[in-house]
């Protein structure tokens, strides 16, 4: 579905575990679209066709998969990074994560083009559209958010969700950094904060005071200073 003229939202719809894919079009050159973690082929439990059901909603945008350009992945874990490849073999597209979690990709034979550094972000050339990448560790050490100042959107991946975060107790994970990247993000201004996955919510947190009410009742629950 589309949330701003060039930002889609692809919602995961199945039962099993699957992330929330998000796409901002047109943004490289050629009209190429940058798409921000793609998920699995198939879910692990039941195979659900993850994969399958993400290009069928691009499609339903309007939009041609065949024109995604770059991939950018929130984390490595598998549940956001499966079907990277297939982007990146069969549509020739790159993959960027943070060099922190590269590694890692690079254990499960996955290859990543780019290495992501905290810092801006400049997207194609001709009419460059830049987004801040934000090293946001606590889920996994090389965890990234990034941030469309333009837009005020944060695509959080699995650091924020409504009314939870991502959980800390799986390799790499740390609660204290948890705590202090959320404090960071919580001082943007963002008018739509975009979450990794749908649980028990869409993930989609739009509007200011929403947001703000969504870091107030985290900050409660992890007892962050605010
Ligand atoms: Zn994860």
């Amino acid at each position: 579905m589309q949330l701003l003229k060039n930002l889609h939202a692809y919602v995961w719809q199945g039962k099993d575990n699957n992330c929330n894919t998000y796409l901002i079009s047109n943004c490289l050159d050629q009209n190429r679209h940058l798409i921000i973690d793609p998920g699995h082929i198939k879910t692990k439990g039941t195979g659900e066709p993850a994969l399958e059901m993400l290009l069928q909603g691009i499609q339903n945008d309007g939009l041609d998969p065949g024109a995604i350009g770059l991939i950018l992945l929130t984390h490595c874990h598998p549940d956001h990074v499966e079907a990277a490849g297939f982007f990146q073999t069969r549509l020739n597209a790159r993959v960027a994560i943070h060099r922190i979690e590269a590694e890692v990709y690079d254990r499960m034979g996955g290859k990543a083009d780019l290495l992501l550094n905290e810092g801006q972000l400049k997207l194609g050339r001709l009419n460059p559209l830049t987004v801040d990448i934000l090293h946001c560790p606590g889920h996994s050490p090389g965890h990234v958010a990034l941030y469309w100042p333009k837009e005020k959107v944060l695509i959080a991946g699995d650091l924020i969700f409504y009314r939870s975060t991502g959980r800390t107790d799986l390799p790499g994970g740390d609660l204290s950094q948890m705590k202090q990247s959320i404090k960071r993000v919580s001082s943007l201004d963002i008018e739509w904060l975009l979450c990794g996955h749908p649980y028990g919510h869409p993930g989609l947190i739009e509007g200011r005071d929403e947001v703000r009410d969504n870091f107030r009742f985290l900050a409660q629950q992890m007892l962050i200073e605010a």
